[in-house]
Protein backbone atom coordinates (compact mmCIF):
# COMPACT_ATOMS: atom_id res chain seq x y z
CA UNK A 1 0.00 0.00 0.00
CA UNK A 2 1.56 3.03 -1.00
CA UNK A 3 0.62 6.84 0.04
CA UNK A 4 -0.16 10.08 -2.09
CA UNK A 5 1.65 13.19 -1.27
CA UNK A 6 3.43 16.19 -1.86
CA UNK A 7 7.40 16.62 -1.58
CA UNK A 8 10.10 18.56 -2.38
CA UNK A 9 13.05 16.82 -4.34
CA UNK A 10 15.72 19.38 -3.48
CA UNK A 11 16.38 22.01 -1.16
CA UNK A 12 13.74 25.62 -2.00
CA UNK A 13 12.19 23.07 -4.64
CA UNK A 14 8.41 23.37 -5.56
CA UNK A 15 6.30 20.75 -4.35
CA UNK A 16 5.59 17.88 -6.65
CA UNK A 17 3.01 14.57 -6.31
CA UNK A 18 5.19 11.78 -4.92
CA UNK A 19 4.60 8.09 -3.88
CA UNK A 20 5.76 6.27 -1.26
CA UNK A 21 5.17 2.91 0.31
CA UNK A 22 5.42 3.37 4.38
CA UNK A 23 6.06 -0.20 5.30
CA UNK A 24 4.92 -2.56 8.36
CA UNK A 25 3.08 -0.50 10.55
CA UNK A 26 5.16 -0.92 13.74
CA UNK A 27 3.83 -2.45 17.36
CA UNK A 28 3.54 1.34 18.84
CA UNK A 29 2.38 3.08 15.54
CA UNK A 30 -0.96 4.40 14.12
CA UNK A 31 -1.28 5.76 10.59
CA UNK A 32 -3.68 8.85 10.21
CA UNK A 33 -5.69 9.77 7.46
CA UNK A 34 -4.97 13.22 6.53
CA UNK A 35 -8.02 15.91 6.85
CA UNK A 36 -6.61 19.12 7.18
CA UNK A 37 -2.37 20.35 7.72
CA UNK A 38 -1.72 23.34 8.33
CA UNK A 39 1.71 25.23 6.99
CA UNK A 40 3.91 26.44 9.60
CA UNK A 41 7.09 28.47 8.76
CA UNK A 42 9.27 25.63 10.07
CA UNK A 43 7.55 23.87 6.78
CA UNK A 44 9.46 26.76 4.77
CA UNK A 45 12.47 26.53 6.82
CA UNK A 46 12.80 22.54 6.22
CA UNK A 47 11.95 22.73 2.62
CA UNK A 48 14.81 25.38 1.83
CA UNK A 49 17.29 23.48 4.33
CA UNK A 50 17.86 26.95 6.84
CA UNK A 51 18.73 24.27 9.25
CA UNK A 52 20.64 22.06 7.38
CA UNK A 53 19.11 18.96 8.47
CA UNK A 54 16.81 18.28 5.62
CA UNK A 55 16.94 15.19 3.61
CA UNK A 56 15.08 15.07 0.81
CA UNK A 57 12.13 13.73 -0.28
CA UNK A 58 11.23 15.73 2.28
CA UNK A 59 6.80 16.42 2.90
CA UNK A 60 6.70 18.89 4.64
CA UNK A 61 3.87 19.19 7.25
CA UNK A 62 3.36 18.90 11.39
CA UNK A 63 -0.11 20.90 11.93
CA UNK A 64 -2.20 17.65 11.15
CA UNK A 65 -5.66 16.98 12.19
CA UNK A 66 -7.17 13.33 10.79
CA UNK A 67 -8.94 10.14 11.53
CA UNK A 68 -7.07 6.87 13.05
CA UNK A 69 -7.15 4.85 10.01
CA UNK A 70 -4.65 1.74 11.18
CA UNK A 71 -3.38 0.77 14.79
CA UNK A 72 -0.50 -1.21 15.38
CA UNK A 73 -1.06 -4.35 17.78
CA UNK A 74 -0.12 -2.57 20.73
CA UNK A 75 -1.49 0.52 20.32
CA UNK A 76 -3.81 1.50 23.01
CA UNK A 77 -3.72 5.36 23.64
CA UNK A 78 -6.50 5.95 20.65
CA UNK A 79 -8.63 3.89 18.32
CA UNK A 80 -9.23 3.59 14.82
CA UNK A 81 -11.87 5.82 13.81
CA UNK A 82 -10.61 8.30 16.35
CA UNK A 83 -9.96 12.49 15.76
CA UNK A 84 -6.19 13.01 16.56
CA UNK A 85 -3.80 16.11 16.02
CA UNK A 86 -0.23 15.51 15.63
CA UNK A 87 2.25 18.17 15.69
CA UNK A 88 5.73 18.49 15.21
CA UNK A 89 7.51 15.45 17.21
CA UNK A 90 5.62 12.11 16.04
CA UNK A 91 7.61 9.96 18.59
CA UNK A 92 11.09 10.64 21.49
CA UNK A 93 12.90 7.52 23.55
CA UNK A 94 9.86 7.64 25.73
CA UNK A 95 12.37 6.51 28.47
CA UNK A 96 14.79 9.57 29.20
CA UNK A 97 15.05 11.56 32.35
CA UNK A 98 13.14 14.26 30.07
CA UNK A 99 10.56 11.99 28.95
CA UNK A 100 9.43 10.73 31.93
CA UNK A 101 8.91 14.03 33.60
CA UNK A 102 6.54 15.19 30.53
CA UNK A 103 9.21 17.05 28.52
CA UNK A 104 9.38 15.09 25.45
CA UNK A 105 10.30 18.22 23.40
CA UNK A 106 13.62 17.97 25.75
CA UNK A 107 13.75 14.21 24.66
CA UNK A 108 17.78 14.43 23.00
CA UNK A 109 15.95 11.07 20.67
CA UNK A 110 12.56 13.38 20.02
CA UNK A 111 11.83 12.59 16.56
CA UNK A 112 10.21 15.49 13.82
CA UNK A 113 7.15 14.56 12.07
CA UNK A 114 8.96 16.14 8.58
CA UNK A 115 12.75 15.51 8.88
CA UNK A 116 13.87 12.43 8.34
CA UNK A 117 9.93 11.39 8.39
CA UNK A 118 7.54 11.52 6.16
CA UNK A 119 4.99 14.72 7.43
CA UNK A 120 1.20 15.89 6.37
CA UNK A 121 1.18 17.03 3.10
CA UNK A 122 -0.34 13.61 2.06
CA UNK A 123 -3.26 11.26 2.54
CA UNK A 124 -1.95 9.64 5.17
CA UNK A 125 0.89 9.84 7.68
CA UNK A 126 2.45 7.66 10.56
CA UNK A 127 3.64 8.47 14.33
CA UNK A 128 4.34 7.09 17.41
CA UNK A 129 0.72 7.24 19.11
CA UNK A 130 1.48 9.01 22.06
CA UNK A 131 1.99 11.93 19.59
CA UNK A 132 -1.55 11.79 18.53
CA UNK A 133 -3.56 14.21 20.39
CA UNK A 134 -7.45 13.47 20.93
CA UNK A 135 -9.49 16.46 20.00
CA UNK A 136 -11.50 18.71 22.53
CA UNK A 137 -15.32 18.53 20.80
CA UNK A 138 -15.31 22.02 20.65
CA UNK A 139 -12.32 22.24 18.07
CA UNK A 140 -13.40 22.41 14.48
CA UNK A 141 -10.76 20.40 12.93
CA UNK A 142 -9.64 22.98 10.47
CA UNK A 143 -8.78 25.63 13.32
CA UNK A 144 -7.07 22.92 15.38
CA UNK A 145 -4.70 21.94 13.01
CA UNK A 146 -2.10 24.76 13.44
CA UNK A 147 -2.62 24.69 17.03
CA UNK A 148 -0.84 21.31 17.26
CA UNK A 149 2.71 22.87 16.44
CA UNK A 150 1.81 27.27 16.17
CA UNK A 151 -0.48 27.02 19.14
CA UNK A 152 1.41 24.50 21.50
CA UNK A 153 4.67 26.81 20.80
CA UNK A 154 3.31 30.06 22.20
CA UNK A 155 1.46 28.79 24.91
CA UNK A 156 4.05 26.69 26.33
CA UNK A 157 6.72 29.85 27.31
CA UNK A 158 3.93 31.59 28.69
CA UNK A 159 3.57 28.33 31.46
CA UNK A 160 6.83 27.53 31.36
CA UNK A 161 7.85 31.40 32.47
CA UNK A 162 5.55 31.60 34.45
CA UNK A 163 3.36 34.64 32.55
CA UNK A 164 0.69 36.21 35.21
CA UNK A 165 -2.15 38.14 34.45
CA UNK A 166 -0.58 41.47 35.96
CA UNK A 167 2.33 41.02 33.20
CA UNK A 168 2.64 43.31 30.25
CA UNK A 169 3.38 40.66 27.62
CA UNK A 170 4.99 41.86 24.06
CA UNK A 171 4.50 40.11 20.95
CA UNK A 172 6.95 40.20 17.66
CA UNK A 173 6.00 39.38 14.55
CA UNK A 174 2.06 38.30 14.20
CA UNK A 175 1.87 35.36 12.15
CA UNK A 176 0.62 32.13 12.66
CA UNK A 177 2.63 31.78 16.24
CA UNK A 178 2.03 35.28 16.99
CA UNK A 179 -1.69 35.37 16.03
CA UNK A 180 -2.19 32.48 18.65
CA UNK A 181 0.43 34.46 21.37
CA UNK A 182 -1.85 37.10 21.30
CA UNK A 183 -5.02 35.60 21.72
CA UNK A 184 -3.22 33.11 24.96
CA UNK A 185 -1.92 36.79 26.01
CA UNK A 186 -4.96 37.98 26.62
CA UNK A 187 -7.21 34.95 28.09
CA UNK A 188 -3.81 34.58 30.79
CA UNK A 189 -5.10 38.11 31.52
CA UNK A 190 -2.20 40.21 30.47
CA UNK A 191 -1.66 43.13 29.00
CA UNK A 192 -0.90 42.41 25.36
CA UNK A 193 1.14 44.48 23.17
CA UNK A 194 1.16 43.35 19.20
CA UNK A 195 4.92 44.75 17.71
CA UNK A 196 4.37 43.94 14.02
CA UNK A 197 6.00 45.12 10.55
CA UNK A 198 2.38 45.18 8.82
CA UNK A 199 0.35 48.35 9.14
CA UNK A 200 -2.81 46.26 7.71
CA UNK A 201 -2.89 44.16 10.96
CA UNK A 202 -3.94 46.68 13.26
CA UNK A 203 -7.42 45.68 13.23
CA UNK A 204 -7.19 42.23 13.46
CA UNK A 205 -4.50 42.23 15.75
CA UNK A 206 -6.78 44.03 18.34
CA UNK A 207 -9.60 41.63 17.72
CA UNK A 208 -7.29 38.78 18.57
CA UNK A 209 -6.67 40.03 21.88
CA UNK A 210 -4.02 42.99 21.51
CA UNK A 211 -4.38 46.23 23.61
CA UNK A 212 -1.97 48.16 21.56
CA UNK A 213 -0.24 48.04 18.57
CA UNK A 214 3.16 49.12 17.56
CA UNK A 215 4.66 49.16 13.89
CA UNK A 216 7.79 47.52 14.17
CA UNK A 217 9.09 49.18 11.78
CA UNK A 218 9.54 52.72 13.60
CA UNK A 219 11.95 52.77 15.70
CA UNK A 220 10.79 55.71 17.37
CA UNK A 221 7.58 53.94 18.45
CA UNK A 222 9.63 50.96 19.84
CA UNK A 223 11.34 53.54 21.89
CA UNK A 224 8.25 54.60 23.55
CA UNK A 225 8.34 51.08 25.04
CA UNK A 226 11.26 51.10 26.70
CA UNK A 227 10.88 50.04 30.25
CA UNK A 228 7.02 49.10 29.31
CA UNK A 229 7.41 44.68 28.71
CA UNK A 230 7.73 41.73 31.70
CA UNK A 231 7.68 39.21 28.77
CA UNK A 232 8.69 39.42 25.20
CA UNK A 233 8.08 36.54 22.55
CA UNK A 234 10.14 36.92 19.60
CA UNK A 235 7.95 34.57 16.76
CA UNK A 236 9.89 36.86 13.95
CA UNK A 237 12.55 34.98 12.70
CA UNK A 238 14.92 38.03 11.25
CA UNK A 239 17.49 39.84 13.18
CA UNK A 240 16.17 42.91 14.65
CA UNK A 241 17.73 45.20 16.77
CA UNK A 242 17.65 42.94 19.92
CA UNK A 243 19.17 45.64 22.27
CA UNK A 244 15.92 48.01 21.47
CA UNK A 245 14.21 45.43 22.88
CA UNK A 246 16.24 44.48 25.77
CA UNK A 247 15.49 47.70 26.90
CA UNK A 248 11.84 47.71 26.51
CA UNK A 249 11.97 45.12 29.62
CA UNK A 250 10.78 45.63 33.25
CA UNK A 251 13.05 44.13 36.28
CA UNK A 252 12.51 40.34 35.93
CA UNK A 253 11.85 40.89 32.30
CA UNK A 254 12.56 38.06 29.64
CA UNK A 255 12.92 38.15 25.78
CA UNK A 256 11.77 34.86 24.76
CA UNK A 257 13.09 33.03 21.63
CA UNK A 258 10.36 31.26 20.10
CA UNK A 259 11.47 32.50 16.02
CA UNK A 260 14.43 30.74 14.44
CA UNK A 261 16.55 33.54 14.06
CA UNK A 262 19.66 32.20 12.15
CA UNK A 263 21.97 34.93 13.90
CA UNK A 264 23.73 35.02 16.51
CA UNK A 265 22.44 37.83 18.96
CA UNK A 266 24.37 40.48 20.71
CA UNK A 267 22.97 41.23 24.22
CA UNK A 268 25.12 43.45 26.62
CA UNK A 269 26.02 41.78 30.07
CA UNK A 270 25.15 45.15 31.72
CA UNK A 271 21.27 44.87 30.01
CA UNK A 272 20.91 41.51 32.10
CA UNK A 273 22.33 42.51 35.11
CA UNK A 274 20.71 45.84 35.59
CA UNK A 275 17.10 44.43 36.24
CA UNK A 276 17.74 41.11 36.91
CA UNK A 277 16.85 40.83 32.84
CA UNK A 278 16.73 37.38 31.24
CA UNK A 279 17.32 35.89 27.72
CA UNK A 280 15.47 32.44 26.41
CA UNK A 281 13.89 30.10 24.68
CA UNK A 282 11.41 28.00 23.95
CA UNK A 283 10.67 24.77 21.65
CA UNK A 284 6.98 23.38 21.02
CA UNK A 285 5.78 21.67 23.87
CA UNK A 286 5.44 18.30 26.03
CA UNK A 287 2.70 15.95 25.96
CA UNK A 288 0.95 17.23 29.09
CA UNK A 289 1.89 20.98 28.05
CA UNK A 290 -0.09 20.14 24.59
CA UNK A 291 -2.86 18.32 25.95
CA UNK A 292 -3.44 21.34 28.42
CA UNK A 293 -3.23 23.25 24.99
CA UNK A 294 -6.04 22.01 23.39
CA UNK A 295 -8.45 21.87 26.65
CA UNK A 296 -7.23 25.61 27.64
CA UNK A 297 -7.81 26.50 23.50
CA UNK A 298 -11.18 25.07 23.78
CA UNK A 299 -12.18 26.04 26.96
CA UNK A 300 -11.45 30.27 25.87
CA UNK A 301 -12.51 29.10 22.29
CA UNK A 302 -8.96 30.40 21.07
CA UNK A 303 -8.46 29.03 17.27
CA UNK A 304 -6.26 29.65 14.44
CA UNK A 305 -7.92 32.27 11.62
CA UNK A 306 -7.42 30.55 8.44
CA UNK A 307 -7.64 30.76 4.66
CA UNK A 308 -8.09 26.88 3.44
CA UNK A 309 -6.76 25.50 0.11
CA UNK A 310 -7.27 22.24 -1.82
CA UNK A 311 -4.11 19.89 -0.98
CA UNK A 312 -3.40 20.36 -5.08
CA UNK A 313 -2.73 23.82 -4.20
CA UNK A 314 -0.07 23.60 -1.73
CA UNK A 315 2.79 25.81 -4.00
CA UNK A 316 0.27 28.22 -3.70
CA UNK A 317 -0.61 27.94 -0.09
CA UNK A 318 3.21 27.90 0.41
CA UNK A 319 4.13 30.90 -1.21
CA UNK A 320 1.73 33.13 0.39
CA UNK A 321 3.50 32.27 4.11
CA UNK A 322 6.73 32.94 2.06
CA UNK A 323 5.26 36.45 1.13
CA UNK A 324 3.75 37.03 4.67
CA UNK A 325 0.37 36.74 2.97
CA UNK A 326 -1.33 34.68 4.95
CA UNK A 327 -3.82 35.53 7.47
CA UNK A 328 -3.04 34.01 9.36
CA UNK A 329 -2.61 30.79 9.03
CA UNK A 330 -2.84 28.54 5.77
CA UNK A 331 -4.27 25.03 6.32
CA UNK A 332 -4.12 22.37 3.20
CA UNK A 333 -7.19 20.15 3.10
CA UNK A 334 -7.76 16.98 1.72
P1 LIG B 1 4.79 33.28 9.87
O1 LIG B 1 3.35 32.86 9.94
O2 LIG B 1 5.44 33.46 8.57
O3 LIG B 1 4.92 34.59 10.75
C1 LIG B 1 6.16 35.20 10.99
C2 LIG B 1 5.91 36.70 11.23
O4 LIG B 1 7.17 37.31 11.48
C3 LIG B 1 5.37 37.42 10.01
O5 LIG B 1 3.96 37.33 9.91
C4 LIG B 1 5.81 38.85 10.30
O6 LIG B 1 4.90 39.46 11.21
C5 LIG B 1 7.12 38.65 11.04
N1 LIG B 1 8.23 38.91 10.11
C6 LIG B 1 8.50 38.30 8.94
N2 LIG B 1 9.60 38.85 8.38
C7 LIG B 1 10.01 39.81 9.21
C8 LIG B 1 11.09 40.74 9.18
N3 LIG B 1 11.97 40.78 8.16
N4 LIG B 1 11.22 41.61 10.21
C9 LIG B 1 10.36 41.57 11.24
N5 LIG B 1 9.31 40.72 11.31
C10 LIG B 1 9.15 39.86 10.32
O7 LIG B 1 5.69 32.21 10.67
P2 LIG B 1 5.28 31.29 11.91
O8 LIG B 1 4.71 30.02 11.39
O9 LIG B 1 4.56 32.10 12.90
O10 LIG B 1 6.74 30.90 12.46
C11 LIG B 1 7.57 31.91 12.98
C12 LIG B 1 8.94 31.35 13.36
O11 LIG B 1 8.78 30.45 14.46
C13 LIG B 1 9.63 30.55 12.26
O12 LIG B 1 11.02 30.83 12.31
C14 LIG B 1 9.37 29.10 12.69
O13 LIG B 1 10.34 28.21 12.20
C15 LIG B 1 9.48 29.24 14.17
N6 LIG B 1 8.84 28.15 14.93
C16 LIG B 1 9.48 27.77 16.07
C17 LIG B 1 8.92 26.78 16.85
C18 LIG B 1 9.56 26.41 18.14
O14 LIG B 1 9.27 25.32 18.67
N7 LIG B 1 10.40 27.27 18.70
C19 LIG B 1 7.73 26.17 16.46
C20 LIG B 1 7.09 26.62 15.30
C21 LIG B 1 7.66 27.62 14.54
P3 LIG B 1 4.44 41.01 11.03
O15 LIG B 1 3.85 41.09 9.64
O16 LIG B 1 3.45 41.17 12.11
O17 LIG B 1 5.68 41.81 11.22
ZN1 LIG C 1 5.65 24.34 13.24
Amino acid sequence: MSIKAYAAMAAGQKLERFEYDPGVLGPNEIEVAVEYCGICHSDIHVIDNDWMGSTYPLIPGHEVVGTVSRAGAHVTCVKIGERVGIGWECDSCGTCEWCRQGEENNCPENRATCVGHYGGFAQALRCDERFAFPLPAALASENAAPLLCGGITVYSPFRLYGVKPQDRVGVVGIGGLGHFALQFARAFGSHVTAISTSPSKVDEAKHLGAHEFVLGSDPEALKALRGKLDFILVTAFAPLDWPTYMAMLRPHGRLCFVGAVLQPLTVSVFDLMFGQKSVCGSVIGGRAMIAEMLTFAARQNIQAMIEVMPMEKCNEAVAKVRNNQARYRMVLKN
